[in-house]
């Protein structure tokens, strides 16, 4: 499908918003006026990502994973479009916690949680009872139970089965994710013995795609063959259990290069309810949406410093690198950049030759590069770049290497731009070694 397909389709909110969906003038001020690099997040979008999802999955619990994009500013979008958070860390907790979620809305996933974290989570449900705790190892069970926890826990089970579009990002087969799934009923009901069970969990990683769907449908399929055993056991002795929710976690893909289709959501939600029924009245369907809500509403803008030509190919030196936006040098990720231009006296960049080049950040590292022999309108010293797709992933990924402050973060809410994470400065870099020399810790 084109973008100008997409587009007719659902001009009020459609499925995905390209890199050349974005107003050029707009984000061309922005970077004047904040300096680069910079990441714009529109919340507008965001909310209309989050209002698809409610709309292709009205009976779902829907809960955004925040691990995406935690900023504050996303966070309260994703909060008032009514979604619940799913948190991967006590710091995400305590930024969930921070920015209005209530416990009934709060899901905490621990993956082998540290001790601090665990004591910090088990604090929090003291005053928030309803907070729900997934779980996917015993030891993390009798961990939780070692503190006096008996609240809300939910098992994540590992069905086998995982999508993704990188090694990496596929978590449904990897053993670091859930109890396996032959030993998932069993574990599931002895927690309930110590603990309020209140549902079970698979993720099966990031990249639901239509190519990917049916691997999808395995893993729902699986989880519901297992609720129904759960609620009404075969075996004699087992007493059922009183599950609220069959959660088949997130990964909704989101096309990252520019010819690839949108996700045909209402398609996967029809799979996802026909996989997993039939359950019974009272167990709802969840799901954990981190990417689809966040991603195509964030760009990463970046200024050409550097033009090299050489033999081979045309270097274009930028002033990000993978210390802003990881996901190229990390997963080999695509993500689709366009030319905004701006140099000095320079033509529009669409009255310019597409040109092949490579663009590459300011890191001593050999995969510091957004992408390779790639046709863009021939960037020139002084263009800005969109780096198109960022706002999952992204900032959140963002790091100090090289001692590189990290980026700025503008949010656009009902049209109006604002900073909402101002950019780091060279002494950021070094508070921690400062406060040690000044307190001596
Ligand atoms: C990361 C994660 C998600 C979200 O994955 P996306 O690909 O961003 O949708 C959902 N659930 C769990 C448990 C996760 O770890």
């Amino acid at each position: 499908m084109s973008d100008r397909d997409a587009a007719a389709e659902s001009p009020v909110n459609p499925s995905i918003r390209r890199v050349s969906d974005w107003n050029a003038d707009g984000l061309s001020d922005l970077a004047g006026e904040h300096d680069t690099p910079l990441y714009v997040q529109d919340l507008d979008r965001v909310r209309e990502n989050c209002e698809r999802l409610r709309d292709a999955f009205p009976d779902a619990d829907i809960r955004y994973a925040v691990k995406a994009h935690t900023g504050r500013a996303v966070l309260k979008a994703v909060r008032e479009a009514g979604l619940d958070a799913e948190c991967a860390s006590a710091g995400e907790l305590d930024r969930a916690l921070a920015a209005g979620f209530g416990g009934d809305r709060l899901h905490y996933t621990a993956v082998n949680p540290p001790a601090r974290d665990l004591d910090y989570v088990v604090g929090v449900a003291e005053a928030e009872p309803d907070l729900t705790v997934t779980v996917g190892a015993v030891d993390t069970l009798d961990r939780l139970a070692d503190r006096g926890y008996d609240g809300r826990v939910c098992v994540r089970v590992n069905p086998g089965v995982g999508a993704g579009h990188h090694e990496k990002v596929r978590t449904g087969g990897a053993a670091k994710f859930g109890v396996p799934y032959d030993r998932a009923a069993a574990v599931t009901r002895s927690a309930a013995e110590r603990f309020e069970v209140v549902g079970i969990h698979a993720h099966a990683g990031s990249g639901i795609d239509p190519a990917q769907l049916d691997s999808h449908r395995e893993l729902v399929a699986r989880l519901g063959e297992l609720a129904r055993d759960l609620l009404s056991p075969a075996e004699g002795d087992a007493a059922p259990l009183d599950l609220e929710y069959v959660d088949v976690g997130g990964g909704f893909g989101v096309p990252y290069e520019e010819d690839e289709p949108p996700l045909d959501l209402p398609a996967v939600a029809d799979a996802t309810r026909e996989a997993v029924a039939p359950l019974p009245a009272g167990v709802d369907l969840a799901i954990e949406p981190g990417r689809y809500v966040v991603a195509d509403a964030g760009v990463l803008l970046t200024r050409v410093n550097t033009v090299k030509p050489t033999p081979d190919e045309r270097v274009v030196g930028v002033d990000a690198g993978m210390t802003d936006l990881l996901r190229p040098a990390m997963y080999g990720a695509y993500h689709p950049i366009r030319n905004l231009g701006g140099a000095d006296g320079a033509p529009a960049p669409d009255e310019r030759d597409a040109t092949p080049v490579t663009v590459a950040g300011p890191i001593c590292e050999t995969g510091d590069t957004f992408c390779n022999d790639r046709a863009l309108a021939d960037p020139m010293r002084g263009d800005l770049l969109a780096v198109g797709i960022a706002g999952a992933y992204g900032y959140e990924m963002a790091n100090q290497y090289n001692s590189r402050p990290r980026p700025a973060e503008v949010a656009i809410d009902d049209g109006e731009a604002a900073i909402v994470r101002r950019r780091e400065r060279m002494t950021d870099l070094t508070t921690v070694e400062r406060t040690v020399e000044e307190e001596g810790r």
